[in-house]
């Protein structure tokens, strides 16, 4: 047994400094970034901000709202050849859609079936999504998936921690998703005790993939996954070194998210339900197996009206942050920030201020 005395930091737990500043207005602050890549050798150019693979935020319908803002939807792993078919012939917009798989057998079919269709082509994101990316499968079916789509942007998680970051660059992946626990509707610290403090997570993981250059300006990246209660969280994520961040309840609830309308007491609500809940196992996979606890919890939400109003509020938040930080663009976020870190006793605070809402 060993103990890690280091501090590890959660959004929360910081603040961010502000910096002397030549911007004159928030509208200056640009929010698209462009990639290379340490593999695929495509380019991305976009807002680096996206859905979880869920099936409240990772639909069809999200899609078609995020890309004309060039954000991306992750989609959720629930949707079969024939429903891929049919989006595909009216979508035609690679760049802001990823196609999400597990590590089962089935996934790895589905894929060579999108493949021999000629659907995959119509995406330049795949991500190998499993919640323990620790395991020695999760990293051959990395290797697996870059033979058969050598020229695809792969993204894959979860993982926290720094050697694994690398560990999956170096297997095939693009992209490291990092989270284990964060995620508002995610009981695994709770069950399992397993874990990591997020933005630390970030951090750490950020600077293992940042150090693995080709020779081309692509290198490894990172997206900070989960646990964005509010716009400065994910600003928070890109100060510390996240090149996207992908969230799920920021999405959820909106009239154009999934999951159905609940009343109650005379107040609309939308469901939100973790990948793992029991909902989501019996709804999808049709039981939930023997050996399996549910690490994901049911939530409503209530209804929040438009995802439009909640768009422009976050990119309001995300140049607003520039201007105090003095980043010209997103990609000055980390150059620019400084991190204080704050007492429990103003979260205490802020909590009851918004309870008080
Ligand atoms: P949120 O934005 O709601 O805080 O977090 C979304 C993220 O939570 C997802 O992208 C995914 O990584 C994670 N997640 C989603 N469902 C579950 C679940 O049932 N269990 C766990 N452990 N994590 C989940």
């Amino acid at each position: 047994m060993r103990i890690e005395e280091e501090l590890k930091l959660d959004y929360k737990d910081v603040l961010l400094r502000p910096k002397r500043s030549t911007l004159t207005s928030r509208k200056e602050v640009d929010l698209e970034r462009e990639f290379s890549f340490y593999h695929s050798p495509k380019k991305w150019r976009g807002v680096p901000i996206m859905t979880a693979n869920m099936a409240t935020c990772g639909t069809f319908e999200m899609a078609k709202v995020l890309t004309p803002y060039k954000m991306i939807t992750t989609l959720h792993k629930y949707y079969s050849l024939e429903d891929y078919k049919k989006f595909l012939e009216e979508f035609d917009n690679p760049d802001y859609i990823v196609y999400t798989l597990g590590i089962r057998d089935e996934d790895i079919a589905q894929l060579k079936a999108m493949i021999a269709a000629g659907l995959i082509a119509k995406f330049s994101f795949v991500c190998i999504d499993v919640p323990n990316g620790y395991l020695e499968k999760f990293l051959e079916t990395i290797k697996l998936v870059r033979q058969l789509c050598p020229e695809h942007i792969i993204i894959a998680g979860n993982v926290v921690t720094n050697e694994m970051a690398e560990e999956i660059i170096l297997s095939g992946a693009d992209i490291v998703k990092v989270g284990i626990g964060p995620g508002s509707v995610c009981t695994t610290r709770r069950m399992t005790g397993v874990g990591y403090p997020q933005l630390s997570a970030v951090i750490e993981c950020a600077d293992a993939a940042h150090g693995l250059a080709n020779n081309k300006g692509g290198y490894g990246l990172v997206i900070a996954d989960g646990g964005q209660q509010y716009p400065s969280c994910i600003a928070k994520a890109f100060c510390g070194g996240a090149d996207f961040n992908m969230a799920g309840s920021l999405f959820s609830g909106y009239e154009e998210s999934g999951g159905n309308i609940v009343e109650k007491n005379g107040k609309k609500f939308k469901e939100y339900f973790g990948s793992s809940s029991n909902k989501a196992l019996i709804e999808f996979y049709g039981n939930k197996s023997a050996h399996r606890a549910s690490e994901g919890r049911y939530t409503l939400i209530p209804f929040k009206g438009s995802i439009h109003d909640f768009i422009q509020d976050l990119f309001g938040a995300l140049r607003s942050t520039g201007t105090y930080i003095g980043a010209k663009r997103l990609k000055e976020f980390p150059k620019r920030a400084t991190f204080i870190r704050v007492t429990q006793q103003l979260n205490t605070y802020l909590e009851q201020y918004d309870q008080g809402q």
